[in-house]
């Protein structure tokens, strides 16, 4: 067996060459890692429940019109996407203050903003994703303001999607992560699609009655119960993976 050859090596996700050009195969692992990489651990299971998670998210975002670079689950943590040039823009959308917003401006977690709110960190580890305006994304070169406007636009409709999706299994989505791409159709046409994962490591997902935390401020926050909130969250989806918990070898958070 040929061993593919390595694209690159993220701190959750690996990116494989994929079967066909213009194809990766990314690859869900179990390690966790919070504050600019100063603290790590693995979260026994994590990465077969983001592969199906972030799948089942995906798939219901293209069924509603949205571009995504998801073309399908391969196995228990390999996913085959579209290969895309990222935007290096961290897009937040937040919809309830909690995180660097309460700490930023004071305002209590749990706080509903009067409107949701979209803000950009540019990605660098080296700077710790440093929060940027479009002026610095359009002056520096990220992304053309055309492209903001689509990634704006996307971005919102996502939110208005899954805020009601997750609403519907009893889950508040109080703010998350995006990440877009540039898509080179045969015609070297471009076009913004929505890229890499959507799941409890760069989501805020509280339980609508109990405000209880199933996602990754529980790791963040020493809160214990990390991979059971993980699959609460897979199980209120109604995906979990065939052989249940068994397959993720236990339930474990090891620092
Ligand atoms: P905050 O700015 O409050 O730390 O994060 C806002 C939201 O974006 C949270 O749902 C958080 O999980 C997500 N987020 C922000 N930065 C990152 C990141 O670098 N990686 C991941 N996985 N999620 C992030």
């Amino acid at each position: 067996m040929t061993r593919r050859r390595k694209i690159y090596e993220g701190k959750a996700k690996v990116l494989f060459e994929g079967p066909e050009p213009g194809t990766l195969v990314q690859y869900f692992k179990d390690d966790a890692t919070a504050f600019n990489n100063q603290k790590r651990g693995v979260i026994t299971g994590k990465g077969v429940l983001n592969n199906r998670i972030s799948e089942y998210l995906m798939l219901k975002l293209a069924e509603a019109g949205i571009p995504t670079h998801f073309v399908r689950r391969l196995n228990m943590r390999e996913q085959l996407v579209k290969e895309v040039d990222i935007v290096p823009v961290e897009v937040v959308v937040r919809n309830i203050a909690a995180g660097s917003i309460s700490q930023r401006f004071n305002i209590a977690e749990g706080t509903p903003l009067p409107r949701s709110i979209v803000e950009f960190y540019y990605k660098s580890d080296e700077l710790g994703d440093p929060m940027v305006s479009e002026e610095h994304i359009t002056a520096f070169g990220w992304a053309a303001p055309q492209e903001i406007d689509d990634i704006l636009s996307l971005a919102l409709r996502i939110n208005d999607f899954l805020s009601g999706l997750f609403l519907g299994v009893g889950l508040k989505l109080v703010d998350f992560k995006l990440e877009f791409g540039r898509l080179y159709d045969d015609n070297d046409q471009v076009r913004i699609v929505l890229a890499d994962e959507i799941t409890p490591d760069g989501c805020r997902l509280w339980d609508v009655k109990t405000n209880e935390k199933l996602d990754k401020d529980r790791f963040r926050r020493d809160l214990g119960g990390v991979a059971e909130a993980y699959q609460e969250v897979a199980r209120r989806l109604g995906i979990m993976p065939e052989a249940g918990p068994r397959d993720m070898k236990g339930p474990a958070t090891v620092q």
